[in-house]
This record gives C-alpha cells, sequence and structure tokens, in this order.
C-alpha cells in the first residue's frame, strides 16, 4: 500500500489474467487460438515501410474501419476501433454507464466488467444465470444504467441465439445493452445485424480470439453514430489516436484473409466437440459451448487438484476461485495434438 495512492486505487483488486508461461507448457489458459494469424499479417510485418513510424498514425483510423464495416455489413461511422476489447469496454463504462444507476449484468460473465466498475464508480447488479447456466435475458430490467453480457458467455460459453437478443432489446430501450462478442465467430450468432434497428445497442468483438491477434491489440465496437460518438468523446479526451499504423495494417490483412479465418475457426469448432465427447466419456459434465474453450466438472474429482495435476504435468488450464466456479475448470481449444495430450493425462489422473 502506497501513501501515494487515492483512496479508490487503495481498493482495486487488479484482474489477474491467466498466466503466461515462459517454459514450454501446453496453455490452455487464456483462450488464445492455437493457430497462426493469416500469412498476409506476416507479409505486412515484413514489408511494413519504417518511415511511416516516424508520423501519428490517421486519428480516423479511416482504412481500418472501412475494412470492418466491409466485413460486418455496416457502415464505416457505425465502427470504432480500439487496442483491443478491454480499451473499448473501458471506454464504455464510462461513456454510457457511469448514471449513478446500477449496471446489470450476470452474477457469471468477464471478470473484468466488475473491475471496471470499481474503476469507474460504477454499481454492479448481478442477475442469477438460468437453471442451466445460461444468461437469463428475462432478467434484464429498465431500471439500470444498462445491461452488459459476454455472448457467447465466459467462462460458460453458453451462447443466446439472435432472435433472443432482439426480445431482450424490444424491452430495454432507453439504456445502453452492450454484447460483448469475444467469441461470437466460434459458432456464435452475431447481433451486429440488430443494430440497425436498436440505437441502444453496442457490439463489441476483438481480432484476439478468432484472428490468433492476442499479442496485437486490437479490439472493435459496432453500434449507432450516436453510441460511437459516445465512445469517441471519451478516447479523445486523453489520446485522439485509437490504433497505431502498425496494427491498422496488420488488421486490414487479417481481415482480407476469409479462407485463413474460416479454416482456422472450423478447426476450433471441430476439435471442440471431439474434445468435449472425449471428456463426457471420462465422466466430464461439460456445459455445451460456442466459444473456443469448455467450461468442465466432475461428480467425483476436485478441479482444484485437477487443475495442480495438469500443471505438474505441463498442461494449463484456468480454475476460478469463486463459490460457483470453484469446481470447474474452463479449458480452452487448442490443437488436436495439444488436446489430446490433454484428454491422456486427465484419464490418467482420473484412475
Ligand atoms: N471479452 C471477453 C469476454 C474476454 O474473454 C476477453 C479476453 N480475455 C476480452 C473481452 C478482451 O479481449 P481483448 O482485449 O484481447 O480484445
Amino acid at each position: 500500500m502506497s501513501k501515494f495512492w487515492s483512496p479508490k486505487v487503495r481498493e482495486l483488486t487488479p484482474y489477474v489474467p491467466g498466466e503466461q508461461p515462459r517454459k514450454r507448457l501446453i496453455k490452455l489458459n487464456t483462450n488464445e487460438n492455437p493457430y497462426p494469424p493469416a500469412p498476409g499479417v506476416e507479409a505486412v510485418l515484413r514489408e511494413f515501410p519504417v518511415d511511416h513510424l516516424r508520423r501519428y498514425p490517421d486519428p480516423d483510423s479511416s482504412a481500418l474501419r472501412a475494412a470492418l464495416a466491409g466485413e460486418l455489413g455496416v457502415e464505416p461511422q457505425q465502427v470504432f476501433v480500439g487496442n483491443g476489447s478491454d480499451e473499448i469496454l473501458a471506454l464504455a463504462f464510462q461513456a454510457f454507464f457511469c448514471h449513478g444507476r446500477p449496471l446489470e449484468m450476470p452474477e457469471v460473465t468477464y471478470s473484468f466488467y466488475p473491475v471496471y466498475c470499481r474503476l469507474f464508480d460504477v454499481t454492479r447488479r448481478a442477475l442469477p444465470l438460468d437453471a442451466q447456466w445460461r444468461v437469463d435475458l428475462e432478467a434484464f430490467t429498465t431500471d439500470s444504467s444498462g445491461a452488459i453480457f459476454a455472448n457467447p458467455n465466459a467462462p460458460t460459453g453458453h451462447g443466446h441465439a439472435r432472435q433472443a437478443i432482439q426480445g431482450l432489446l424490444s424491452r430495454v430501450k432507453d439504456s445502453v445493452v452492450l454484447i460483448d462478442e469475444a467469441y461470437a465467430d466460434f459458432g456464435g450468432e452475431s447481433a451486429i445485424p440488430l443494430v440497425a434497428e436498436h440505437d441502444n445497442l453496442l457490439v463489441t468483438g476483438t481480432f484476439s480470439k478468432s484472428r490468433s491477434l492476442a499479442g496485437l491489440r486490437l479490439g472493435y465496437a459496432v453500434g449507432s453514430r450516436e453510441l460511437i460518438e459516445g465512445l469517441e468523446r471519451v478516447k479523445d479526451s486523453f489520446n485522439s489516436y485509437p490504433i497505431d499504423s502498425l496494427a491498422s495494417a496488420v488488421g486490414i490483412a487479417s481481415l482480407e484473409d476469409r479462407q485463413h479465418f474460416e479454416a482456422c475457426r472450423e478447426a476450433v469448432i471441430t476439435t471442440r466437440e471431439r474434445t468435449r465427447e472425449r471428456l463426457e466419456s471420462l465422466g466430464f459434465q461439460v456445459l455445451p459451448s460456442k466459444a473456443n474453450f469448455l467450461l468442465v466438472s466432475h461428480a467425483s474429482l476436485d478441479a482444484a487438484q485437477l487443475f495442480v495435476g495438469l500443471r505438474e504435468r505441463g498442461i494449463l488450464v484456468r480454475h476460478f476461485n469463486t463459490e460457483m466456479l470453484n469446481n470447474h475448470l474452463r479449458i480452452s481449444i487448442g490443437t488436436e495434438d495439444e488436446m489430446d495430450s490433454l484428454v491422456e493425462t486427465l484419464e490418467s489422473l482420473c484412475r
């Protein structure tokens, strides 16, 4: 504790991301993509004119926003880009949720949202999941500063169909509904087509998962011009350059290679379903997942012990120390070989 810290900073418990190991481990703990980025990304990195780094980047990120708009079927003015979707979430909290009224979110969802609530003095109203551990869309009220959840949700993996989201938006019209689609490319249904009819809907996405670019820090948001302007106002107050020039060029190269994108996400989905069957045959309960991870538990084996056992054998997965999740493990989908090693190791730990 430092005397220089403000009272708010003294109270903060920083979000702890999954660890980044130094030695060679099978890393299935932070939902990274096991496949490389599109080959065009490497070409951009090799050929990027270094003299461009002398200049400030385009303050509007016009080329990247246009490329994203084309990909997502919206106007460039409806797209915002940032340094990872985490940064955009932070801007959205400041732009839309600091109203004095509580922000509603599922009690189990991306653990960064409560961190931002504390950081930006937003009261959190946690809503229980339904009996199948799905986000209960009926539970959101109109008496809040907004709603936020991940779809597919993290770390459960369940994804609501667009029609269900439409139902929520037909009720909640006067506050911002933020849907975090970090994992939507792995089988979820995007709510982006609903943006045209709902000026209170903000959808965030990322290049970190389905585009294998977590190290680059590139995310985006799609919404009405009104919401995009709200984000721009906050952003411009402390840095009017959303994205550096290199990240823009890499992002565009990634968007240009649809074939690589499709092939990688299909591979992740196929491996996920194969892993699910194999884990179920070992006696694990596996929640249905539309993301690049599985949330699993075992009736007779302790998750914390399995976590340690896997770790000792060189496999990192995620164990959450919360009451609801502490008997579960979240396992990111790696390559087929990595998942073979995981299943074989779990098999030996189950004996
Ligand atoms: N949303 C969810 C649900 C996530 O799991 C993550 C990654 N941990 C993010 C957003 C942030 O992704 P990034 O900042 O890499 O775009």
